[in-house]
């Protein structure tokens, strides 16, 4: 099943149902990550074939046009379409992800069966959401209805390349949008690879475009152009920032963002330290630490810290650390030389500021971006491993004794996405869930995040929500009809 060479069989801009080079003839490679080694060399999208996939947007979204006309169940049914594909196709796809990514053979399968998910979650609300008829006195009508908002662009990063695909096409395709897409730089061949999925799904042309490309080029020229009338972001508050600048001094597009986290677990002392081990183990390590909700300051109850910081370190040790192709990997390297540089940056500001170095800590092996899973014990708030976000495998556990305290300091961060509590405690858990500042809080859990339930940041971590009905609004104008009624007898 795992195959470390699947073919590539796209490397050129998506436009208009159609594969081309850039306008520029420029290329760039894209690298795989286990080996640093060059995979192949892609279409540089920029400024120029921006504004093609624009026009070819448009046309696709004008008055007439086969998918502006279409009703929604047929659209509905496109998409379930290209749900099947992806799904056909879950083993190429996987295989191309890994490769590209650095991820786990298995969890790549998983994230395909994710997207899949979300796209059919989707396909269901194409013909579900409506407006509202408002009571406007007798002599006027008035209704409510919601719109498409027009042609988006869609900007996703690479630590869930084909997810993040899913979770912007979905509701996008849903409300009637046409899309310009780019995907990160480290990660173009699933997005590529899946858009000739939505041409034999049968989408019409223009729908979807996909502009690989670099952020500062590509990426700003969607958030810039003022025929984009929505941009939809993930990745980091610095670029979250630019797009905003971006979309202010253009044509101000609406703008949603998804950025990053430092979102805290907090383990009470009548937890079971075993399952609460696991639970904050999965939290942090998962997709090598590069989560945006990454678990990835843990607080554990002085009662039980000695004993959770012990099991917290075996279970770090035994994680299997290697070739993502390999049975049984739960952790590949590190997306690139850059991510990998600042990761041990981190640890080495962790060492330096009086924080122990549990296990872990080092680059593993010579070739590729793989870093041994670390933990660090004796955290203290004022640390930088404690203030700003690493993203990578490195586990921070702080002490705490007192749960009211412990809401502040939870919420003494400038990002607010997810939060996270451990306890047998109902009233404390709901009171935590109450006052904790993030916009997804797991109680017994971490990473539940699902299709219908909505999933945002408070505070620097963005906001606008994406997934469940929530999702829609990004894509959504809402339009009020009034009509004049006559008084005469019927
Ligand atoms: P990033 O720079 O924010 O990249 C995310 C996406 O934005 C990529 O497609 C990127 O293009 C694009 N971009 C970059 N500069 C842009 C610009 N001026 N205008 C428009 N688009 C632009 O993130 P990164 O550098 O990959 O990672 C840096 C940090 O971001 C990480 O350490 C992590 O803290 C955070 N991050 C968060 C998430 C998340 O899920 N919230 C995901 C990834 C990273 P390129 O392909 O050229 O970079
Ligand atoms: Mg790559």
């Amino acid at each position: 099943m795992a195959n470390p060479n699947p073919e590539i069989k796209y490397t050129k801009l998506f436009i208009n149902n159609e594969y081309i080079d850039a306008v520029s003839g420029k290329t760039f490679p894209t690298m795989n990550p286990a080996t640093g080694q060059k995979i192949i060399d892609v279409a540089e999208g920029d400024k120029a074939d921006v504004d093609l996939a624009v026009e070819a947007a448009k046309k696709a979204f004008a008055r007439g046009s086969p998918w502006r006309e279409m009703d929604p169940w047929n659209r509905s049914k496109i998409m379930i379409k290209l749900a099947d594909l992806i799904m056909r196709d879950q083993v190429y796809i996987a295989n191309l992800e890994t490769l590209d990514n650095g991820k786990p053979f298995s969890e790549a399968m998983m994230d395909v069966i994710y997207s899949v998910e979300v796209l059919k979650y989707y396909a269901g609300w194409c013909d579900k959401f409506s407006g509202d008829t408002v009571p406007a006195g007798s002599s006027l009508y008035s209704v409510t209805k919601k719109e498409p908002i027009g042609v988006v662009g869609q900007i996703i990063p690479w630590n869930y390349p084909l997810l993040m695909l899913a979770w912007k096409w979905g509701p996008a395709l849903a409300t009637g949008c046409t899309i310009v897409m780019k995907p990160a730089e480290q990660t173009p061949l699933t997005a590529l690879y899946v858009a000739s999925l939505a041409k034999e799904a049968g989408f019409a042309p223009g729908v979807i475009n996909i502009i690989p490309g670099y952020g500062p080029t590509a990426g700003a020229a969607i958030s810039h152009h003022p025929e984009i009338r929505k941009v939809a972001f993930t990745g980091s508050v610095e670029v979250g920032k630019i797009i905003m600048k971006a979309a202010a001094e253009t044509n101000l597009k609406r703008v949603s963002l998804e950025l990053g986290g430092k979102s805290p677990l907090v383990v009470c002392d009548d937890a079971d330290v075993d399952e609460a081990v696991e639970i904050a183990h999965e939290a942090l390590f998962s997709n090598h630490g590069q989560s945006c909700c990454a678990g990835s300051r843990t607080y554990v109850h002085e009662k039980i810290y000695d004993q959770f910081v012990k099991k917290a370190v075996e279970k770090a040790k035994a994680r299997k650390v290697g070739n993502p192709f390999e049975k049984g990997v739960q952790q590949g390297p590190q997306i690139d030389d850059e991510m990998f540089t600042k990761v041990l940056g981190y640890i080495e500001s962790g060492k330096k500021e009086g924080a122990k170095l549990e296990c872990g800590g080092k680059r593993l092996g010579d070739v590729g971006f793989f870093i041994e899973p670390t933990v660090f014990s004796n955290v203290k708030d004022d640390m930088k491993i404690a203030k700003e976000e690493i993203f990578g495998p490195v586990q921070s556990i702080f002490k705490f004794n007192n749960l009211d305290e412990m809401i502040e300091r939870a919420n003494n961060t400038q990002y607010g996405l997810a939060a996270a509590i451990i306890t047998k405690d109902l009233n404390r858990a709901v009171r935590f869930s109450n006052y904790v500042d993030a916009g997804s809080v797991w109680i017994n859990c971490y990473d539940a995040v699902l299709p219908q339930v909505p999933f945002g940041g408070y505070k620097m971590s963005g906001f606008g929500r994406e997934l469940g009905k929530a999702g829609l609004d990004n894509y959504l104008e809402t339009k009020t009809v009034t009509m004049k009624l006559s008084n005469k007898n019927l």
